[in-house]
């Protein structure tokens, strides 16, 4: 009886610590999370909290492990195996509601994710949002913030101000991404390794700002290889929109890697074509 535990045990460690693949990492981008639908509707990245609860019962039982970047940075150097399908579920810009509505169903069902907050403790309220209508909202505080760092979260930056930097100079620049860093980690008494790039502004040298100020990844939205792992500072993740029909369908297809390759693939073609002048940056995530 003894032995037979003895090999059943071995069978669930063995199981546990077998070594994930990165590539299958899959990464979510969530924003707002609320309770009820706005008046007129809300942004097509602001999801109700009915539906985000389906999502994360959708990757509990479909076999997904919620993971962070610290847990990939871990496995990157054999500290930590990763999970056979690790997700990343992230959230920009630090608003009250991925406190109050996202966190109790993150914790009821056992997850982790990720968020990016804007550092300087003066920003309090989400204004790059005002030019939708009653959507200008508070922000957490660096006590919640603790508080899901303490639950097992992780905490990135989004910069200082959350602003483009398409429109500041060199220095500024480095400001937002080297301050951001020391502000946070100062508050969160932890390391801060994850960068978000504020609007997806994103060229060589705010990327190679964003290593040099000891960041160990960065994310992007639209941008990057469809792989994970293959660019630590672009990392592409996967936008996920409000639907009315077909919700969880749409986000299972979303997880799939042809619907990744589609969609870098449909990237790459907009990026060339902004190259000739043809059509429009948006949503491309380049500055020059
Ligand atoms: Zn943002």
């Amino acid at each position: 009886m003894k032995e037979v535990r003895m090999v059943a045990d071995q069978t669930s460690v063995s199981r546990r610590e077998t070594p994930g693949d990165p590539r299958k990492i899959r990464v979510l981008m969530y924003h707002r999370i609320l309770r009820e639908e706005m008046t007129p509707p809300s942004h097509r990245y602001w999801l109700l909290t009915k539906d985000f609860r389906r999502h994360l019962k959708y990757l509990t039982q479909f076999g997904y492990t919620s993971i962070t970047f610290e847990d990939y940075w871990l496995h990157k150097h054999g500290q930590k195996p990763l999970p056979r399908k690790p997700v990343v579920i992230t959230f920009d810009d630090g608003y009250l509601d991925t406190y109050t509505e996202a966190f109790p169903i993150v914790r009821e069902f056992g997850m982790k994710a990720v968020v990016f907050a804007v550092a300087d403790p003066d920003v309090r309220e989400s204004f790059w949002d005002k030019d939708k209508p009653n959507s200008v909202v508070p922000l957490m505080t660096a006590e919640q913030l603790l508080e899901l760092r303490n639950a097992g979260w992780e905490i990135g930056s989004h910069s200082l101000h959350h602003r483009n930097f398409s429109q500041l100079s060199p220095e500024e620049a480095w400001d937002e991404i080297s301050r951001s860093k020391s502000i946070l980690e100062y508050a969160l008494h932890s390391p801060v390794r994850s960068f978000c790039y504020p609007y997806g502004s994103i060229n060589q040298t705010v990327k190679k700002m964003v290593q040099d100020a000891g960041y160990t990844v960065a994310v992007a939205a639209w941008a990057g290889p469809p792989v994970f792992g293959k660019d630590d500072f672009l990392i592409r993740r996967i936008a996920v929109i409000k639907k009315h029909h077909f919700l969880v369908m749409q986000y299972a297809i979303k997880l799939m890697s042809i619907y990744l390759y589609s969609r870098w693939a449909w990237w790459r073609i907009r990026t060339f074509l902004y190259s000739m002048h043809i059509g429009t940056a948006h949503d491309l995530e380049i500055i020059r």
